[in-house]
């Protein structure tokens, strides 16, 4: 009899014999049976056993049913260049469009907002025209910058460890580009509409040559009803465009769909790096497809906060502080070093996020994936976090 995951981690939770499993990881399998001889199943995880994984903020149930059904209608088009398919850049360019009453100059897609990310960088800063982040925020356009030999300016984060807005403003003046994150990711934190709406003007006045990056990879999951996209002020101001992606709330971030909104000219010039047929038809087909499925988004922003709240009531309890978080992951005081705490979870096959300086020597970021594995990863957290197991079974219902 196979062990499933869950199974697995409720008898490590339940206090049953055998070696715990931090035993098992350090030592390794076979070692084990060779220790100890004929293991049974009841002890030690099956070599298939899969990890809680909610370190990299992926939505845990996968693409929607009419995106999966779209996969397998252009399975047999994937001969096919994206442009010579049955579904193509175009076609996804002008549902995109669309979908913000704008037209297909002012949209680039990509193969994830990576790629949006990277080339923004590319096309906005140079050896006098910095790039512009929060100290504590997505990592990507700064190792880009740093790649590129762009010189970098980074902010500190505000006391609630989201980004610190008069200071990105003060930085922005003179800069090629403005990375702003709206949530940020680790802190989870939003701005409201009217605060980015003040950052945009006065940017755009005092620094008409600096452009700013609005990225909304995790717009969906938003429950503060102040927040907004700032899609309509990417297309009112020539020098905002915004991220977005399928990698999220969409449940595709295998497929690699990502795309940018804004002025027809800054697009352009973001267009101008794009990877030639860096875009798969399967990928194009799910996300246009799951466009026509608001429904589907919906119940996964309801599943997400759900358990998003259930994982915040629990560290609450027990007296650890977290950042306010709109998004499908958390950053939590752990009051300890983030490896620390990760490699001991690890050891139970939880998996959480990497290391965020400079807070890392005491907060760390966790995914947040299905109710049920946040109930199990919880009960990893008590245990790493020394919570007797007792609290921390009495917060489930
Ligand atoms: N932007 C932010 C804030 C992210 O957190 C991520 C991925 O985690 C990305 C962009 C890149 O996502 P993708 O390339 O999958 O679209």
């Amino acid at each position: 009899m196979t062990l499933t995951r869950r199974a697995f981690l409720r008898t490590v939770g339940s206090g049953a014999g055998g070696p715990a499993p931090a035993v098992i990881t350090a030592r390794g399998r076979e070692a084990l049976v060779g220790e100890l001889g004929v293991l049974t199943s009841a002890i030690v995880p099956p070599a298939d056993a899969d990890e809680i994984r909610i370190s990299s903020n992926e939505n845990p149930m996968g693409p929607g049913p009419t995106a999966i059904q779209a996969i397998r209608e252009h399975f047999d088009d994937s001969n096919r260049y994206p442009m010579n398919a049955r579904i193509t850049d175009t076609d996804a360019q002008d549902r995109i469009a669309k979908m913000y009453q704008a037209r297909v100059e002012n949209v680039v897609i990509a193969p994830g907002s990576s790629e949006i990310l990277r080339n923004a960088v590319r096309a906005f800063t140079g050896p006098d025209r910095p790039l512009v982040s929060a100290e504590c925020s997505y990592e990507n356009p700064v190792r880009t910058a740093e790649f590129f030999g762009t010189p970098v300016k980074q902010v500190p984060n505000a006391p609630d460890l989201g980004i610190d807005l008069e200071k990105l403003a003060g930085a922005a003046l003179g800069a090629g580009l403005v990375f702003f994150c709206n949530p940020n990711n680790p802190t989870g934190t939003v701005h409201v509409r009217e605060d980015v709406e003040e950052f945009v003007r006065f940017v755009a006045k005092e620094s008409p040559y600096t452009y700013i990056l609005i990225d909304e990879a995790y717009h969906d999951y938003v429950t503060n009803p102040r927040y907004q996209t700032s899609a309509e002020l990417a297309l009112k101001y020539r020098n905002v465009f915004i991220g977005r992606t399928f990698s999220k709330a969409y449940g595709m971030a295998g497929l690699r769909l990502g795309y940018a909104v804004g002025g027809a000219e800054a697009m352009a010039k973001l267009r101008a790096y794009k990877l030639t047929f860096g875009t798969n038809v399967l990928g194009l087909a799910a996300a246009c497809a799951s466009l026509d499925d608001p429904a589907y988004i919906e119940k996964e922003v309801a599943r997400n906060t759900e358990a998003r709240q259930y994982t915040l009531d629990f560290f609450a309890k027990h007296g650890f502080s977290a950042t306010d978080s709109q998004t499908n992951f958390i950053f939590v005081e752990i009051n300890r070093p983030a490896k620390e705490f990760r490699e001991a979870c690890a050891k139970f096959n939880v998996q959480v996020g990497r290391d965020f300086p400079p807070y890392e020597k005491t907060h760390a970021r966790i995914s947040i994936g299905t109710l049920d594995e946040m109930k199990q990863a919880t009960e990893i957290f008590a245990q790493v976090l020394g919570i007797s197991t007792t609290d921390a079974g009495s917060d489930r219902s």
